[in-house]
């Protein structure tokens, strides 16, 4: 197979876009479709000050790659789960993303869970018995509120993450076999911000399929964590995505027409009627936004797995604070 614009080898080719390209032209179209996501949705600008969410795999570290290339100022946040199963997966997934890090001369704040708040996030989930033998519902809860703090103690005006266009319409399968209204109005490239000093969120990587992204982290050699987290593992996403995958398979296209069709018909009013803004106001304890009445539910599930661990409930204020480790 020949790159279409050089006529060398090409190293990927892309039936939904009927696009074939070498190792070079591959590496220079892939962040010019990002560019063009980042302006089409205004996610952010060259001037905001944006935190990438990394885990070491290959859709944040390749984000926090294509970002840098393309001149916005990025850093990263590495979050520590605890979650040591198998492989030794948050281990595997912190070294690879300090690495990267490191050899490119980016910073990258370090939480890690456990040593911030207490318990790791499987001890988390046995102790408050949330989420029915899977830690994903409070692990969920612990990253989105551990990225706010830290964008929003940072100064960091987009908070951004590595969902690729397979992730997205995994979401988008799962929501519209239920007609999750709400949900449906909510999913989107970018949510802006809902409070002042909270960061934007964005998805840069939302029409990019999760083959390319794979295939962009081995022809620029990044170093990447290849196995899912263990308790991804026969995740309802994981079997949305094996469906999605049929599809996709028989109809060239397929994921990337249904997700912006999607968009289209949400930018026609289609869900206006289910979409509502949340009635946030500040947390008593620790002021992050919530819509829980009095604290959030971030201070609430860490008071109860605190106690059950002999540790004071009332967190001082300065762990408040996630101990943020910064490296270079
Ligand atoms: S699969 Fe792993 S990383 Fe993802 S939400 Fe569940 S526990 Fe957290
Ligand atoms: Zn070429
Ligand atoms: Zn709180």
């Amino acid at each position: 197979m020949k790159c279409r614009k050089c006529g060398g080898a090409a190293v990927i080719n892309m039936r939904q876009h009927k696009l074939a390209l070498c190792a070079e032209d591959y590496l220079a179209w892939l962040p010019e479709q990002v560019q063009r996501s980042i302006e089409k949705y205004e996610m952010f600008s060259p001037a905001d000050k944006v935190l990438v969410a990394v885990s070491g795999g290959k859709d944040s570290l390749g984000l926090w790659d294509i970002l840098a290339r393309l001149g916005y100022q990025a850093d990263g946040l590495y979050i520590g789960l605890g979650i040591h199963g198998g492989f030794g997966y948050s281990d595997q997934s912190r070294a690879l993303s300090q690495a990267f890090a490191g050899a490119r001369g980016l910073k990258l704040h370090i939480v890690e869970v456990e040593a911030a708040y207490g318990a790791t996030i499987p001890e988390l989930a046995v102790i408050s018995n949330r989420g029915h033998g899977r830690p994903c519902s409070v692990c969920g809860l612990n990253k989105r509120y551990i990225m706010n703090r830290v964008a929003h103690d940072g100064g960091y005006t987009a908070l951004v993450t590595g969902h690729n266009l397979d992730d997205e319409v995994a979401v988008l399968m799962q929501n519209t076999l239920n007609w999750a209204g709400g949900y449906l109005a909510r999913q989107a490239p970018v949510l802006a911000a809902t409070r002042p000093g909270l960061a934007r969120k964005a998805k840069p990587l939302c029409r990019i399929y999760e083959r390319e992204m794979a295939a962009y982290a081995i022809v620029r050699g990044i170093d990447y964590i290849y196995d899912e987290c263990p308790h991804a593992v026969g995740s309802t996403t994981l079997y949305y995505k094996e469906l999605l995958n049929q599809l996709e398979e028989k109809r060239p296209g397929a994921k990337l027409q249904f997700y912006l069709s999607f968009l289209q018909a949400k930018e026609a009013g289609l869900f206006s009627a289910a979409a509502s803004e949340p009635d946030l106001h500040a947390c008593q304890r620790c002021g992050q936004p919530t819509t829980a009445p009095g604290e959030c539910s971030f201070c609430r599930l860490w008071d109860k797995v605190r106690a059950v661990k002999g540790l004071p409930t009332r967190l001082p204020a300065s762990m408040l604070q996630p101990h943020v480790e910064t490296e270079p």
